[in-house]
């Protein structure tokens, strides 16, 4: 076998002394969305020296929990009316003054809605070709990430000389944010404002359930719980197992339930201990969001719905009620 000789140990450590990485924060200012955890997770998997961005309007809060993390060197935040909303136009001129200030070499952020807006537009202006919805790493330049909607693994070696990664939370853990005491500094000033859009105000649905990407049980439903009031068997089930409701794409197409509810290669990607799957044919566009969960219950009236022929299944063949009949 090949063993690697001091100097190879050598150079590799010298190499990783030479990495900087940065992780952007997703946030509300006072708390952390739980992906970012899972981004820092994979950042500590590269190595090297890691910083985090927290940009807000009066983010202190969101800094103070990510500089209890152990392994990261620094903590920059921004705060300016420019974040309110966390426009990707604003905080991409952040990010990018930020990379050069600090001679970044790969830059994080999880592959959710905010990451997916943002990092793509940070790699255009780089001139570097982003690499998304990482869910392994092997080195500082290689990493694993699935096509064809999940049925398939690459991995891929990056030649850019900065790299600009989402990371799919599901398949890193969620860093404690314990053991450390990072500084917090300023990130580079600017007029950060943009011209291009304006935040005007949001609505977030409030909801006693647990988050859908990181619930421990979810119970999903499709097509064949044939309307939105029959959702309400899910609500109930949900209910008694402190589970998150999701849906498929027919059922959210059908306007049974909100599209935030969509789970698939279109939607969320979740990897639940418990996946209950109602009326849900398995499609491999929503087998993409939900195959990595660790226990999957599907209940079908079609004994030859693919979803059975999915790993870890438990099958229960029946149709679900009279009124869904
Ligand atoms: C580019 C692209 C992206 C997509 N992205 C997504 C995505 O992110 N997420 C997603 O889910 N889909 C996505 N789709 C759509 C996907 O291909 C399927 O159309 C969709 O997943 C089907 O949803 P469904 O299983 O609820 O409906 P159906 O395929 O219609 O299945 C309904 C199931 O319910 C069962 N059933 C009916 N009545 C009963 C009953 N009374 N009791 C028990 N079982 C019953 C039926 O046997 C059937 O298996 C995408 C498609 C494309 C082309």
């Amino acid at each position: 076998m090949f063993a690697p000789s001091s100097r190879h140990l050598f150079l590799s450590a010298q190499l990783r002394r030479l990495q900087s990485t940065l992780v952007i924060a997703e946030h509300n200012n006072e708390a952390l969305s739980p992906a970012t955890q899972n981004a820092l997770s994979a950042a500590k998997k590269i190595g090297g020296d890691i910083s985090v961005l927290v940009a807000g309007t009066k983010c202190g809060p969101a800094a103070d929990k990510l500089s209890k993390a152990g392994g990261i060197s620094k903590v920059l935040v921004a705060e300016s009316d420019a974040f309110k909303g966390f426009p990707a136009e604003s905080l991409t001129p952040l990010i990018l003054a930020t990379q050069k200030q600090f001679n970044i070499t790969h830059i994080l952020a999880p592959a959710t809605a905010f990451g997916k807006a943002l990092l793509p537009r940070v790699a255009a202006k780089l001139d570097v070709s982003p690499i998304t919805d990482i869910i392994g790493v092997k080195d500082a330049n290689t990493f694993v990430r699935t096509i064809y909607a999940g049925n398939a693994v690459l991995t891929l070696e990056a030649k850019d000389a900065i790299k600009v990664i989402t990371v799919r939370s599901t398949a890193f853990p969620a860093d404690p944010l314990e053991g450390g005491s990072a500084g917090v500094d300023k990130a580079p000033e600017g007029n950060y404002k943009s011209d291009l859009v304006e935040f005007v105000s949001q609505e977030i649905t409030k909801s006693d359930r647990p988050e859908l990407t990181s619930a421990k049980n979810i119970v999903s439903g499709g097509r064949g719980l044939k309307s939105g009031d029959n959702f309400k068997l899910l609500y109930d089930l949900a209910d008694k197992l402190n589970a998150a409701v999701g849906a498929s794409r027919a059922a959210v197409d059908a306007g049974f339930v909100p599209n935030d509810l969509q789970i698939g290669q279109t939607g969320k990607i979740v990897a639940p201990d418990l996946y209950i799957a109602v009326g849900i044919s398995g499609a491999i566009q929503h087998l993409a969001g939900m195959k990595d969960s660790k226990t999957i219950v599907a209940i079908n009236k079609d004994p030859e719905a693919p979803i059975f022929q999915v790993d870890r299944i438990i099958p229960i063949k029946k149709t679900i009620n009279s009124n869904t009949r």
